[in-house]
């Protein structure tokens, strides 16, 4: 079915949606659709009423053990034997068949994680269709280099060297509820465009579009085994993911406590290993912003995705000739921003992904108002069915109060006075996170001069929370180490080998 016009709300529940929540969703292991081995699954709700939609496998560790040994045998199968202009191929496949499963794709991961329709349409099915297209083009760019060398035994002798590139080999890859389809091709789209095979391991909160594009791999012609999915919790298949000793790469995103828990298992085996981690985000606002940015500011840098995003600009540091008007009109826009289903695009706040999560922020929120901070909205619980949290503003927040530096992952933010921009650059790098950060100002100078002092691997100016897949994304400090996107992300799923050749 064709994609619907992003801004249409869903009436009717597509029939392919219907159909495949009705039926036994599996994992994918090779070119098989599978059970778990000890026939245990997970239950798998809609957020925005809170039932149960359908269940998936609860992957084991012996699950995952055969998805690897499937991997490994892909690696070194078919796949190896392609041309690179055939893997841009069969890639570019799989992004035209993305899109035109878009629409079901959309509407199966708004009911699965509760997002708007338009954020599913536009970023989790025509983002991640993009992706992979940017990735296929680099599958046939992929080069090392010559190089003279110096080496100077046995006297007289020349040498040759030059570099090859080579796939890292099998990819295990675990990714987060919050982009779940978006996040899975973050991953598999550069594994695939150098040649590796992976196994990914979606959130347990939201595995089913993840089931669904892992199914369209194989549609899309990839070779048994390239592309294998467990569905499970972290704790076993995700545990026993970055345990398995036939993984050579490990692709994490996810919290920064998971995050260390992979880091230290990755070293065990000297696993390559990139870390995508969480984020504490602030955003400076200069006086000379222009403040009809604001509604942008708040709209896509604080609130997109309901909160629920790595980057969100949750710290928000207003100068002192605008604090006022910066508390005035979110506090007047955040109150009056709709909240119910993503189904329907009017929604603008939209369920938490969990009922955990749920009590998660709001216990946030509640930490917030006994620590002293002022809620601006004084939203209050939201008592319905679904797992929603009402939007909330705080002042009068001081650095070390933990609304200020744990990431709640929710609708809240706090807005914070300064008078000298270097205290409110102090402010912005006291944390322990480094993600992304956005200075809102309209002087070049000041733009030039705080830019290179904020500690933050993406730095916005008069924007916020807009990642590319051509713009390296990644964390300082706690927030991750590696980088994702563009031509850097290659290195990830690469070795370098060097080769020497004695001149005769
Ligand atoms: P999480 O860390 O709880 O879970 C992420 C994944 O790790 C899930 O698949 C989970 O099953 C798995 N997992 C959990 N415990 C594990 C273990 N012991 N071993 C192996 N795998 C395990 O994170 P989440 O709650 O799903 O996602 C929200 C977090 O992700 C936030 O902190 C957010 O900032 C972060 N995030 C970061 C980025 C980024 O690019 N930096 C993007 C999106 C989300």
């Amino acid at each position: 079915m064709q994609i619907a016009r992003p801004d249409t709300a869903v009436d009717e529940i597509h029939a392919d949606v219907s159909s495949f929540l009705d039926s036994r969703i599996t994992m994918v292991i090779g070119d098989q659709k599978v059970a778990s081995e000890s026939g245990a699954t997970l239950d798998v709700f809609n957020p925005a009423t809170g039932k149960k939609i359908t269940e998936v496998p609860k992957g084991t560790a012996q699950d995952v053990d055969k998805a690897v040994t499937a991997a490994r045998a892909a690696l070194n199968g078919e796949w190896s034997q392609l041309l690179p202009a055939d893997r841009q191929r069969v890639m570019l496949k799989l992004a035209d068949l993305i899109e035109a499963n878009g629409e079901e794709l959309a509407q199966l991961e708004t009911l699965n994680n509760g997002k708007s329709v338009m954020m599913s349409r536009l970023i989790e099915v025509g983002a991640s269709a993009d992706y992979v297209r940017y990735m296929a083009g680099w599958a046939t760019k992929i080069e090392g280099s010559t190089i003279d060398v110096s080496i100077p035994v046995p006297p007289g002798a020349k040498y040759q060297a030059y570099t090859r590139k080579e796939p890292v080999g099998v990819v295990g890859a675990i990714t987060p509820w919050n982009f779940p389809l978006n996040m899975a091709i973050w991953k598999i789209a550069p594994a695939l465009a150098c040649g590796c095979t992976v196994v990914i391991k979606p959130a347990e909160e939201t595995p089913l579009t993840t089931v669904r594009l892992v199914e369209l791999c194989l549609e899309a012609g990839l070779p048994a085994g390239v592309v294998n999915v467990i569905t499970g919790t972290g704790e076993e298949a995700g545990a026993a993911l970055t345990a398995h000793p036939g993984v050579n790469k490990l692709a994490f995103t996810g919290s920064t406590e998971v995050g260390k828990i992979i880091g230290v298992q990755a070293m065990r085996d000297m696993k390559r290993v990139t870390l995508e981690l969480g984020g504490k985000a602030p955003m400076v606002m200069f006086d000379d912003m222009d403040m009809d940015q604001l509604g942008v500011a708040a709209g896509i840098g604080v609130f997109f995705n309901s909160g629920q995003t790595c980057c969100a600009g949750t710290r928000i540091y207003a100068q002192k000739g605008i604090y006022d008007k910066v508390c005035d009109f979110l506090g007047g826009m955040v109150g009056s921003l709709p909240l119910g289903s993503g189904l329907d695009p009017a929604n603008q706040i939209n369920p938490m992904v969990s009922a955990k999560h749920q009590s998660h922020v709001n216990a946030c929120i509640a930490r917030g108002a006994e620590q002293g901070a002022q809620p601006l909205l004084k939203s209050g619980p939201y008592e319905g069915e679904g797992f929603f949290v009402k939007p909330e503003i705080f002042t009068d927040v001081d650095q070390n109060m933990s609304i200020m530096q744990d990431e709640v992952f929710g609708p809240v933010v706090t807005i914070t006075p300064f008078d000298d921009p270097d205290d409110a650059i102090r402010m912005a790098n006291d944390t322990r996170f480094g993600l992304g950060a956005s200075i809102w100002t309209t002087n070049l100078n000041t733009m030039h001069k705080y830019v290179p002092k904020i500690e933050a691997g993406t730095v916005w100016v008069n924007a916020h929370n807009l990642p590319d897949q051509n713009m390296p994304f990644g964390g300082y400090k706690q927030s991750g180490v590696g980088r994702e996107h563009g031509r850097a992300a290659l290195d990830n799923y690469l070795e370098t080998k060097s080769v020497c050749i004695a001149l005769g």
